[in-house]
């Protein structure tokens, strides 16, 4: 009896029992990884151009289109293979390709959100001091304030006018255009503001953001700073003070989508959480040509902020659309409810060796490991969290199994360390069997995040597999 032996017959049973995971360039081919990099040369350009929900929802709309969606008409009988969407007030939407089975039958839907953490301007902003114009903020989602000031900012949105007609406003993305900062405090004269908690080192109401530095001179006169700004924004876009009340202006990161390392593996950019899933669902819904079932993309917003108001998914937008597509098929509303499946596809915590402390290393994302399979989020108890069921998880594994898609099983965190909520359990509660699936990120919710190119191409494969799937 050698040693080698009984070596090949561990290994062998290691090779059995044990899962091994492996990292992309381990799994998959040079002529996959280049594709991989090709998919997010195109979410790059993606990232640029959209850096709010309104935006996103104006470019899927517009490329859709162009694929031959078009918007949903109610009552009418769509045969397989239609391509459908319904525009919810331009900050979420809904794409649907038509299956060859009913709606009786249920839906492939992958959902993600399109609202990332930032910086909103408060219905009045306006005001100067000491020589600079300034613009009061109120941030969006959860952020580490501290870690928007010092950066330069752009301005995105809508200024809705009494006439009915809308401005849209962007300012600060193309070179050459100006952009804005929020300031801190010099080293120098910071020592009070260090012996603060680091969750106070910039406080709320210290986010103001100049907007203006040089007076407004009438006959050699200066006649002040807000003044000038008002005055340029009335001869650049038609409005005055009081517009503001009725606007959507939002301060995000004027930074442009990068690759990340000498080995150009990762990719920095703004807002991934959650582009970096809507992206890859949508370029997935876009290849569906015929699929068995409905395949269906929300692209929800107000996620960051717990899924409220009209356009976040406790609204009732995405259920009415189903609703609406099974009655027209003469079909029960609720079993389509019952039987579909879903991806709740939003990002994870990629591990941090820098921050590794609050994370199980048996239970994490890593960056390049693939797209994690969130079984529940939630924290202490999975309080909060939509716990998918055993059943659908082996169903889900078969499918990406089949389709060569690499995956790995994380939580959101150690158990008594935070955690966080996905839309999941808003999709769970019309009757979904429903998991998250997503991207792991590092820095997330900070003004640059970080992601795995091949994360996210393993993404686009993922749904693309989920929705033609049986
Ligand atoms: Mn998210
Ligand atoms: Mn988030």
């Amino acid at each position: 009896m050698s040693t080698e032996t009984e070596k090949s017959q561990a290994d062998q049973l290691r090779e059995t029992l044990f899962r091994r995971q492996k990292h992309a360039c381990e799994a998959i081919s040079i002529e996959e990884i280049a594709e991989a990099d090709e998919f997010c040369e195109g979410y790059k350009g993606f990232l640029n151009l959209c850096k709010t929900e309104r935006e996103c929802v104006d470019w899927f709309i517009a490329r859709a289109e162009k694929l031959g969606f078009a918007p949903y008409e109610e009552g009418k009988i769509y045969p397989p293979g239609s391509r459908v969407y319904v525009n919810n007030r331009g900050k979420a939407a809904i794409f649907a390709v038509l299956g060859r089975q009913g709606l009786e039958k249920g839906l492939r839907l992958a959902a993600a959100h399109i609202d990332s953490p930032r910086l909103d301007l408060k219905p009045n902003p306006l005001y100067e001091d000491k020589c600079l114009a300034l613009a009061k903020t109120h941030y969006y989602g959860g952020i580490k304030k501290y870690q928007w000031a010092a950066i330069p900012l752009a301005l995105h949105g809508v200024v809705c006018k009494k006439d009915g007609t809308t401005v849209q406003i962007s300012i600060g993305e193309a070179p050459g255009e100006p952009r804005f900062c929020v300031t801190d405090l010099l080293p120098h004269l910071g020592k009070e503001q260090a012996d603060r908690k680091l969750s106070d080192g910039v406080k709320g109401e210290e986010l103001n953001i100049i907007i203006g530095s040089r007076p407004l001179m009438l006959d050699d006169k200066p006649e002040g700073f807000k003044l000038n700004i008002l005055k340029i924004l009335h001869d650049t876009y038609g409005i005055v003070e009081e517009d503001l009340v009725s606007a959507e202006l939002e301060a995000v990161p004027a930074f442009e989508a990068c690759d990340i390392g000498l080995d150009r593996g990762l990719i920095g950019a703004y807002g991934h959480d959650d582009r970096v899933c809507a992206y890859p669902c949508m370029e997935a819904i876009f290849k569906c040509e015929m699929p068995g079932y409905t395949s269906m993309v929300v692209l929800a917003d107000k996620e960051e902020i717990g899924s409220e108001g009209n356009t976040g998914l406790n609204a009732n937008y995405l259920v009415n659309f189903i609703t609406e597509l099974a009655l027209a098929q003469g079909a029960n509303p609720r079993n389509a409810l019952r039987n579909t499946k879903c991806l709740s596809a939003d990002v994870n915590a990629g591990f941090d060796p820098t921050w590794s402390s609050v994370l199980d290393p048996l239970n994490a994302g890593y960056v390049g490991l693939g797209v994690v399979v969130t079984k529940y989020t939630g924290s202490r108890g999975k309080a909060g969290s939509s716990d998918a069921s055993a059943e659908y998880l082996a169903w889900l594994r078969r499918v990406l199994d089949d389709a060569k898609v690499l995956w790995q099983a994380g939580e959101l965190g150690k158990v008594d360390e935070g955690g966080g909520g996905t839309v999941a359990s808003e999709l769970a509660r019309l009757g979904f069997d429903v998991v998250d699936v997503g991207v792991p990120i590092l820095s997330m919710h900070a003004p640059f995040e970080l992601a795995a190119k091949t994360d996210i191409a393993m993404l686009f494969w993922a749904c693309a597999a989920f929705f033609e799937g049986e």
